[in-house]
């Protein structure tokens, strides 16, 4: 660790910002889960560090004598309501890793105990989600999404009081910014827009520095913030992954998915899918992501206005003006992916509405037999251009083998406009088609096995399949299936 320096420019905001705190020590800390590859690209050496020099660390019982730990301060609008102070209540940033090719990383504990932000919670995590939060983070990098990363996970000796007493863990993520639009609507909501101001030239600094060059910066920076947003909501869709808790002190500023609570991968596809025991509503269902996302959005720029322009009304318009922006870019991130997922590019002989329509069958027709959604993708990138044996296996998703069997007649009619082999197509195809994504009833049996047994073995394993998600693995077949009915998980939980 001796090349390990933290740096801290959030600090320089200043004490507005934060309240500056220290992660309150554990009982009995023990390291079940070390990122190396990750730790090394970020200049940390693990392999000639003390392990438990390591542990002290990752739980909290050391600070790194670079560090000045501190809990942010930010509110957001949970299920549309807006709270005026929220705050890293379970969390505490540690501070920014440079790297040699100078981008930053910031690191942050999650489970670290309570901060002036805590409010009534304990300011720990238990075990299962801090499992759930590093297998889904890494997933999702390994699927090309955006996202925190997970750099450790530590248990802590200590129980925290949940629903019942459960074993205690820490995690320590990475992220490019751990910025949330909650963190502009603090300040806008206060009408200290000085702060707004400061923030959005951070960010800017930090994370969008192209837009410091434009004509409007604060506008381009919007611009950029919305792209990204479209980009990552797209992805999602494209692999049936459910949030499940986007209220704006969720939604990074950095485009990055955050804050891994009751998220989840859908079995079957259901357009209207939910799995949040707290969203009652289906606000954050599969289908409302995009739109949500928008929501999410109206938000940062009504915090932002008066950046944008002096006059109200011009402010307004120009922010939407981006917002359209949005919408227009996520139907085209929307497009490209899911013909991505088809093996299909953009010809001239066919409309974008046409694929689009083509596009929404399939899902229908998946919606009404109840289809795997993975496995019907992984299936169809075997398919070839003519009607093979090969086909017994995407049939065998779908009850109703007519529907299907006329969708797939409309595909390889489509096929015949592209230019590419089969060989070619389906190679193209499995690149972004995983056949692994960590399954709900997955993840419950690490965590059981974890928490009941300490027995991390499940989770391992299922980390290793994770690593390679688009790579068909022999002796690992069952990671890639559905529950068996006895397996389904109906509903997952924050466990705050
Ligand atoms: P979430 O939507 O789960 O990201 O959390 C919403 C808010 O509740 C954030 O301000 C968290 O810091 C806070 N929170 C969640 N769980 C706890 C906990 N166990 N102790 C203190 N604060 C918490
Ligand atoms: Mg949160």
């Amino acid at each position: 660790m001796k090349n390990l320096r933290f740096k801290n420019s959030y600090l320089l905001l200043g004490e507005a910002f934060y309240h500056k705190c220290k992660p309150s020590p554990v009982a009995e800390p023990e390291l079940i889960a070390l990122n190396r590859p990750l730790a090394t690209s970020l200049d940390i050496d693990v392999e000639t560090t003390d392990q438990a020099f390591l542990t002290d660390i990752f739980s909290g019982n050391k600070v790194h004598q670079s560090c000045q730990p501190l809990a942010m301060a930010y509110a957001g609008h949970q299920f549309g309501n807006f709270n005026p102070q929220l705050g890293d209540g379970r969390a505490i940033y540690l501070g920014e890793i440079e790297l040699a090719d100078g981008s930053t990383s910031d690191l942050q504990l999650k489970g670290s105990g309570p901060t002036r932000y805590s409010r009534n919670g304990d300011g720990r995590a238990a075990l299962g989600p801090v499992l759930r939060e590093y297998l889904l983070s890494e997933a999702m990098f390994c699927l090309n999404v955006p996202t925190t990363r997970a750099l450790a996970a530590v248990t802590t000796g200590e129980q925290v009081a949940r629903e019942r007493y459960l074993p205690g863990a820490v995690i320590t993520r990475v992220a490019s910014s751990f910025i949330r639009v909650g963190s502009f609507e603090y300040f806008a909501r206060q009408g200290d827009q000085l702060s707004v101001k400061k923030l959005a030239d951070y960010m800017i600094g930090r994370n969008y520095p192209q837009t410091a060059e434009a004509e409007r910066p604060y506008l381009a920076f919007f611009e950029a913030v919305v792209l990204r947003q479209a980009r990552l909501i797209a992805k999602w869709m494209q692999l049936g992954f459910i949030h499940g808790v986007m209220n704006t002190d969720n939604m990074s500023v950095a485009g990055e998915t955050i804050d891994y609570g009751p998220c989840a991968f859908m079995d079957y596809f259901n357009h209207r899918q939910v799995y949040s025991s707290i969203d009652r509503q289906g606000r954050y269902a599969y289908t409302m992501q995009p739109d949500i996302g928008l929501w999410n959005l109206s938000r940062l720029a009504e915090s932002l206005l008066p950046l944008f322009a002096a006059e109200p009304e011009t402010a307004v318009k120009l922010a939407q003006d981006i917002l359209q922006s949005y919408l227009n870019a996520y139907a085209s991130e929307w497009l490209a992916g899911f013909r991505d997922k088809c093996g299909l590019t953009a010809v001239s002989a066919v409309t974008a509405a046409d694929d689009k329509a083509l596009l929404e069958a399939l899902l229908d027709i998946m919606a009404d037999n109840k289809a795997d959604f993975t496995l019907t993708f992984y299936y169809l990138s075997k398919l070839d251009a003519d009607v093979t044996d090969k086909d017994s296996a995407l049939l065998s998703l779908f009850s109703d083998h007519s529907a299907i069997n006329g969708w797939l007649q409309n595909w390889r009619q489509r096929l015949m406009l592209e230019k590419h082999s089969d060989r070619e197509r389906q190679c193209a195809m499995q690149q972004v088609n995983p056949v692994y994504i960590p399954r709900n009833h997955q993840i419950e049996a690490v965590i059981k096995a974890a928490q009941d047994n300490n027995d991390f073995t499940p989770f391992h394993s299922l980390y290793e399949v994770l690593q390679k998600p688009f790579e068909y693995q022999p002796g690992r077949e069952q990671y890639s299936q559905p529950p068996s009915p006895q397996q389904v998980v109906l509903q997952t939980f924050c466990g705050t």
